[in-house]
Order: C-alpha cells, then sequence, then structure tokens
C-alpha cells in the first residue's frame, strides 16, 4: 500500500470524489489521525449508503433515517469497510469535514490538521479482524507519506459529549500492538497529556 504524494492518494484502492472537501491552512501540515466509526442506517453494515452520504447523493426516500442527515455535508479521507476494504473520498492534502466542533491538546478545528479515518462498526460491536488490518497498512503509508504525523485519537475524544465512536468496540491496544514495528506506542504511557491515544515515538 503506497500513497502518491502527486495526488494524495492510495494506490490501489478506489477513490471517489466527495464535494466535502476543501484546501487545509496555508503551510499546514496533518499531523494527527482521527478514527471513527459509522453505519448507514445506524446499525446496518454493508450497502452503499456511507459512499452516498460523503459524495452528496444520498436519497432521503430510501431510508426514514436518510431525511434526518441528508442535509449534512460530512466526509472523511478514507472509509475501512468490515472486510477491510478501503475508499478514498478525499486527497490527504486537502480537508476532509469529518470531525466537526472539536478540539484536541488545545487546537481548534482538527479537519485542519488530520485525516479521518472512517470504520464501518458501531461503538459497541467488536470492529472486524480485517479491519485491524487495513488500517495498520494505511498507517504504515500515511506516515511514510507524511512525516508530520505524529498522533492517532478518536472522534470521541476530540469531541466528547457529543460524538462517541469509534466507541468501546475499538481496541486501542490491539492498534498499538499492530503499529509497534512502525514505532507507535500509547500516548499515555510516555508522557503525551493531550487526548492522544497513540504516538509515534522518536526512534
Ligand atoms: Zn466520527
Amino acid at each position: 500500500m503506497s500513497i502518491d504524494p502527486e495526488t494524495g492518494r492510495l494506490a490501489d484502492v478506489p477513490f471517489l470524489p466527495s464535494p466535502h472537501c476543501d484546501a487545509r491552512p496555508e503551510g499546514m501540515l496533518p499531523d494527527l489521525i482521527v478514527v471513527h466509526g459509522i453505519t448507514l442506517p445506524p446499525g446496518a453494515f454493508g450497502g452503499p449508503w456511507i459512499d452516498d452520504l460523503f459524495m452528496g447523493r444520498l436519497d432521503p426516500s430510501r431510508h426514514p433515517y436518510f431525511a434526518s442527515i441528508v442535509h449534512l455535508r460530512v466526509s472523511a479521507h478514507l472509509l475501512i469497510r468490515r472486510d477491510g476494504a478501503v475508499t478514498q473520498y478525499v486527497p490527504f492534502h486537502l480537508r476532509a469535514w469529518h470531525a466537526g466542533v472539536s478540539s484536541f491538546a488545545g487546537r481548534q478545528r482538527c479537519n485542519d490538521f488530520s485525516i479521518g479515518i472512517e470504520l464501518e462498526g458501531t461503538d459497541d460491536a467488536p470492529y472486524a479482524e480485517a479491519q485491524y488490518a487495513s488500517l495498520t497498512r494505511v498507517i504504515a503509508a500515511l506516515q511514510q507519506a507524511y512525516p508530520s504525523l505524529r498522533a492517532m485519537t478518536g472522534h470521541e475524544d476530540i469531541a466528547p459529549g457529543r460524538k462517541t465512536d469509534p466507541g468501546p468496540g475499538f481496541d486501542w491496544a490491539r492498534l498499538e500492538q499492530a503499529l509497534a514495528p512502525h514505532h507507535w506506542a500509547a500516548a499515555a504511557a510516555k508522557g503525551w497529556a493531550s487526548g492522544a491515544r497513540l504516538a509515534i515515538m522518536s526512534t
């Protein structure tokens, strides 16, 4: 898995362009990865609905729940499905609209400086083996292409009281173990008091 620095895209994964993105602030590089969980409609796996939401083409007549979200202009850089399949919607050098009102280490507007990765899942059900495997490969590729990356956290951590994803179903310790060869470790254990779950340790 690799990233083309010209296009800001992962090679060999489908790219479905979202209109819900814009430029990052001048000179700003991504230093944070935000992990999310999403299902549409809530609790249901599969279907094209997440693609449709991020691409601004969700048909509200297809499910009663959709009328309540069809106005949202949201996106993420990536979605990882239950089977580990990866889809990209926004090039990494652009700002995807995934975090909303948010704060990390005293900095507001996390979209400015983060990469948003959605995992198909609910807060309480365990995420799938294949999703951890894909996420690990994606992160290894991202840190190669964007050496500015330093930390990783959950949407619930940067928007507490407003968001609950990826929730207790997401096993941070498991991700830490998978990413250890890439120099990631639990942030708290290393004295980071920033709200990060995992951080890249200098070698
Ligand atoms: Zn989220």
